[in-house]
């Protein structure tokens, strides 16, 4: 089944592609769009909403089935921010340095059973005929007070799994717990219903 994944984030699309590829999914990106795919304004307040907004404008420029995800990192301590503001947390979309040391600095002195936290992705799925749904994976975690290795991307160098910090896991270790790994296990469970 063909299946186009809406992202302009090139490590999500590397996360999804390894997941999916062996559930038989043929997988189609911006790669493949004369055009690529456009950034879509995240406007909504949920990882729902923003998750929905991206796999329609999928949909919109592909008429395939569509699929999106939002995801992001939530700390306790800081009453689930970043949340869906990650990706722009020190103002500037997508600069991860940026966002880790504001990260840090905002922990700073906090100890270990203080930073606790966790990633979320949901993941929409848009069907042609209006059809859509939604599943959700997340991941337990804390927030280390210092960068370990350069696995991954994003807050990963900071975020300690019960597997290790994910800046240091294999990618096959980190989508074996990683909130995208669960939301697209699911995803893989809930389209067969659809179809
Ligand atoms: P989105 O593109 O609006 O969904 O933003 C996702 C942001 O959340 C990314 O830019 C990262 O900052 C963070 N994030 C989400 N998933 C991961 C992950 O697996 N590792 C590290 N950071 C992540």
């Amino acid at each position: 089944m063909k299946v186009f994944i809406a992202t302009k984030n090139a490590h999500k699309l590397v996360e999804f592609e390894r997941i999916l590829k062996p559930f038989g999914f043929t997988v189609i990106s911006e790669k493949d769009l004369k055009d690529g795919f456009p950034e879509v304004e995240e406007t909504g307040t949920t990882f729902e909403e923003n998750a929905v907004l991206k796999a329609k404008k999928g949909l919109e420029i592909t008429n395939q089935i569509s699929i999106a995800d939002d995801s992001g990192l939530c700390v306790d301590y800081l009453d689930g921010a970043p949340g869906v503001y990650s990706a722009r947390y020190a103002d500037e979309h997508g600069n991860d340095d940026a966002n880790n040391s504001k990260l840090l600095s905002e922990l700073k002195g906090l100890p270990k059973e203080k930073r606790t936290a966790r990633y979320v992705s949901v993941i929409a799925c848009v069907f042609p005929d209006g059809k859509q749904f939604t599943v959700r994976g997340e991941c337990e975690g804390y927030i280390d007070d210092k960068l370990n290795g350069n696995g991954g991307f994003g807050y990963d160098p900071l975020f300690i799994s019960e597997i290790g910090c994910f800046g240091l896991v294999s990618p096959e270790q980190k989508d074996s717990v990683s909130h995208r790994g669960k939301a697209l296990r699911l995803f893989k469970e809930e389209i067969k219903k659809y179809l």
